[in-house]
């Protein structure tokens, strides 16, 4: 065999070791799947609309979802909204968010800090000056009380100026001292680790530790999280921060997770999207969900492959049908989850014309490729390799629609059945 007929290897994915974290129900880090997170954008101490948003956000598919404590009035309504959410029975873990008064909240609302799951505390905000190291102390005795983990969640906007001061020192007086950016990298990575480190010695142990040092740059996130995780074996949770509206947000979050969940970096990702006006918070759980899938790590919903269309398609139909598909399977998936195992990974082919159809409609579990210009007006659909029907007619969403139905109840075995 030459150079050229070697068989080509498929890319491999090793996980980088970590400890294992258990929040709430959930496992991070270790062998644990990567896990989906999201945060609520409502008022905590709403407690209706923001037990709401977070039913929502489950539902879509979010396994944690944090929400921000950050005064009396949310410290209290933590436990409502838990006991609102056990009575929908979703028992979703919630992180509360601390900055500046965690230490105060948690103490004073002990039924707050039994209700959370994990706490979330970010070294630049515990505290100011001297107060600082009392009130970390402060959080991480209660995290040990309460049986709780804790994400020590570092951010560049909110970064520990002493530790920064203290590697701008050190950098200033090397032979060859390092630009801006990478004494600000430095500073994220040490802020983490020696926190991390500090609540290890207040008693909290290395299982009940996730990290995140979360920047706005892409080339800076990677290497931020390439550095914590040679440096250490702390589960760690993935998010470009501030990443922003619409395709900005979700090619610059897509292009730094990909990168780092390919190099088996990362135990929990966000997306960190900015709505737009009127739009879902439920976005970003789907964003996140369809990083983890595209690249196999992953299965949550059956995906439809569409072709891009092009002069050779006839109409908008088959983008109506491709994107009411992809709706249709996603609205169905809370219901087939429950009955059918291994739905997720079915795979839905809709295709604009001859050229292509009819090849990738063979590859998926369901294909179908409708008549491009000039061609017969007939939709032939492909069950798992082989051809079944040729659609015609104004009803081919429909039908196609109950083929897909027939093929997940017959195909995917009825869990319990
Ligand atoms: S499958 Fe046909 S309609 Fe779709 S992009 Fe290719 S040539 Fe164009």
């Amino acid at each position: 065999m030459n150079q050229e007929q070697m068989p080509i290897p498929a890319c491999p994915l090793a996980r980088h070791n970590t400890r294992q974290v258990i929040v709430g129900k959930v496992r991070v880090g270790g062998d644990a799947p990567v896990v989906v997170q999201s945060m609520t954008n409502t008022d905590t101490a709403d407690v209706l609309a923001t037990a709401m948003q977070v039913a929502e956000l489950a539902r879509a598919g979010s396994e944690i979802v944090r929400i921000t404590v950050n005064n009396e009035a949310a410290a209290k309504a933590v436990p409502h909204i838990r006991d609102r959410l056990l009575a929908l029975n979703m028992d979703v873990p919630l992180v509360g968010d601390f900055h500046y008064n965690g230490h105060k909240l948690l103490t004073d609302f002990p039924a707050c800090a039994e209700a959370l799951a994990k706490f979330r505390i970010n070294p630049g905000n515990v505290g100011a000056g001297s107060k600082r190291d009392p009130q970390f102390a402060a959080i991480v005795e209660l995290a040990c009380r309460y049986d709780k983990p804790v994400r020590i969640g570092v951010n560049w906007g909110s970064l520990d100026q002493s530790v920064l001061a203290r590697i701008m020192d050190e950098n200033a007086s090397r032979a060859e001292p390092r630009d801006a950016g990478a004494v600000m990298r430095e500073a994220l990575v040490v802020s983490a680790l020696e926190s991390a480190a500090k609540a290890e010695e207040y008693g909290l142990g290395r299982e009940r530790i996730i990290l995140s040092a979360k920047v706005s740059s892409v080339q800076d996130l990677i290497a931020v999280y390439r550095e914590l995780a040679r440096r250490s074996d702390y589960a760690l949770h993935l998010g470009l921060t501030e990443a922003g509206m619409g395709s900005k947000g979700i090619v610059g979050s897509t292009a730094a997770l990909a990168v780092l969940l390919q190099e088996g970096i990362g135990d929990t990702i966000r997306i960190s999207l900015t709505p737009e006006p009127g739009g879902s918070r439920t976005q970003e759980v789907v964003v996140a969900q369809e990083i983890l899938q595209t690249m196999g790590l992953r299965a949550f919903t059956p995906m439809v492959t569409a072709c891009p269309g092009c002069g050779r398609t006839t109409s908008t139909f088959f983008q109506e049908l491709a994107s009411g598909i992809q709706d249709y399977v996603r609205a169905q998936m809370p219901v087939w989850r429950e009955q059918y195992d291994g739905v997720e990974n079915m795979t839905l082919a809709v295709m604009g014309c001859v050229v292509n159809g009819p090849g990738e409609s063979k590859h998926a579990n369901i294909g179908i490729s409708l008549p491009g210009t000039g061609e017969t007006p007939a939709a032939p659909v492909y069950v798992d390799g082989e051809k079944v029907v040729t659609l015609r007619g104004d009803n081919i969403g429909a039908e196609f629609k109950a083929i897909v139905d027939e093929y997940v109840a017959t195909k995917y075995v009825r869990k319990g059945g």
